[in-house]
């Protein structure tokens, strides 16, 4: 088989880029190692920046998420007992996201890309790149037992954290930037109407805890928890025992239960790798790099990647120019830094680390407190949540 471009991995990144790239009539495979049922079945981001939006416009999938999602224009910051809004809106002349699920983003693309009959190949396995330092990269992969070939001009290495791209360049080209924080996320999705109409993140004691949502009648709840916790500890009644507690007491009130259908933990850290280009494999999105989830940042950042790559892809194309391929990596990682650097900024801001002393907590309620009665804090954090333009 012979494609434009090869894309391994069919998460939201592969998926957004080769629909813009099928929308602009350049050939592209997609392969994935497991199926799609699999993949739908994900729980991940929620929050859409405006810049994710426009994206999935372009690409023709955006018709349910201007129906379904719901658009907010601000977020509320807990702490002492009380709540202070972040007015997102006011904040950035006019800006706000959009609520609307990883799984329904992923499925929507899924289906604009078989109504455009671009094919994918689910339950590929051992799917290597080979040959991208020449002018002749090809994948190789295994389904059903029979060994497959497919020729291309380039590689995009779609397929997340752990998936193969990253791993087939060799150790010496490529630079890790890496902090693991020293707890995770204890997160439950139940069908109830969300404690708040906007996302509350909360800064207690007792650690952190996030109320978000996935619609007016799902919500997605976290708690900080230790590293070496088990979902099995935490029945339904002591997660929501324990979130209760780090609400402010009007919440605490509010909080509708149910039993949870989805229970997970995840750790935190803060990855990159550099560059995210070696001849014509690029990185794109969790491949290159991983941010802990406070600034809701992962997603939007797998999108302003595929923005980048696409620019240039189809420049190669349309125009016959490599400029955009040749800045790929330098443009992306600009915007990548950025991102990483105020998921890290939230995320020590709102979290009890376990060496934590007095002196670092009165700066942590120092730098609230700044936050809050500061026009200029608050319109820099307003800034880097709904997205720095790219
Ligand atoms: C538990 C969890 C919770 C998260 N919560 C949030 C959140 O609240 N907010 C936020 O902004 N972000 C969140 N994220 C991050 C966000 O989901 C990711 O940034 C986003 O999924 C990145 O998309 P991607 O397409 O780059 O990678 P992925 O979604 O990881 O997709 C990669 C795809 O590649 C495939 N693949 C992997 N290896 C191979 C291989 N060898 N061969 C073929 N295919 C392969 C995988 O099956 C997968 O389908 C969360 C992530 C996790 C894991």
């Amino acid at each position: 088989m012979r494609t434009q471009v090869a894309i391994i991995g069919s998460g939201p990144s592969g998926l957004l880029l080769g629909q813009l790239l099928t929308e602009a009539g350049i050939d592209n495979v997609i392969l994935d190692r497991v199926g799609k049922d699999y993949i739908l079945g994900r729980v991940r981001a929620g929050v859409l920046e405006e810049g994710t939006v426009r994206l999935l416009d372009e690409a023709k999938s955006s018709t349910r998420l201007h129906a379904e999602g719901l658009p907010h224009d601000g977020f509320s910051l807990a702490f002492d007992g009380r709540d202070h809004r972040i007015d997102l809106h006011g904040l950035t002349g006019g800006k706000r996201v959009v609520i609307y699920g990883q799984t329904e983003m992923t499925r929507d693309l899924m289906e604009r890309r078989e109504e455009c009959g671009a094919p994918t190949i689910y339950g590929a396995n051992n799917v290597q790149p080979h040959g991208f330092n020449s002018d002749t990269p090809y994948l190789t992969y295994e389904k059903d037992g029979i060994s497959h070939r497919i020729d291309c001009d380039f590689i995009a290495g779609c397929d997340g954290f752990h998936g193969v791209s990253r791993k087939s360049v060799p150790k010496k080209a490529v630079r890790s930037f890496e902090k693991v924080y020293p707890f995770g996320w204890l997160g439950v999705l139940a069908e109830v109407v969300p404690v708040n109409h906007e996302l509350i993140y909360a800064n207690h004691p007792r650690g952190f805890a996030l109320c978000s949502m996935r619609s007016m009648t799902r919500s997605r709840y976290y708690i900080q928890c230790p590293l070496d916790e088990k979902v099995e500890d935490w029945s339904d009644d002591r997660f929501w025992d324990e979130l209760r507690r780090r609400l402010p007491a009007h919440h605490a009130e509010a909080l509708v239960t149910a039993s949870s259908f989805e229970k997970s933990i995840a750790p935190l850290r803060s990855f990159v790798a550099e560059p995210m280009r070696f001849g014509r494999l690029f990185l794109v999105g969790d491949a290159a790099h991983i941010v802990p989830p406070t600034g809701a940042k992962g997603l939007n950042l797998a999108a302003s990647d595929v923005h980048y790559l696409f620019s240039g892809l189809a420049e190669h194309y349309q125009d016959r120019s490599n400029a955009g391929l040749e800045v790929y990596s330098a443009r992306a990682l600009a915007r990548v830094w950025k991102a990483v650097r105020f998921s890290w900024w939230m995320t020590t801001m709102m979290h009890r680390f376990p060496d934590t002393s007095d002196f670092d907590q009165k700066i942590q309620e120092a730098e609230l407190d700044y936050l809050i009665h500061s026009r200029a804090a608050s319109t820099a954090l307003a800034e880097n949540y709904v997205g720095l333009p790219f």
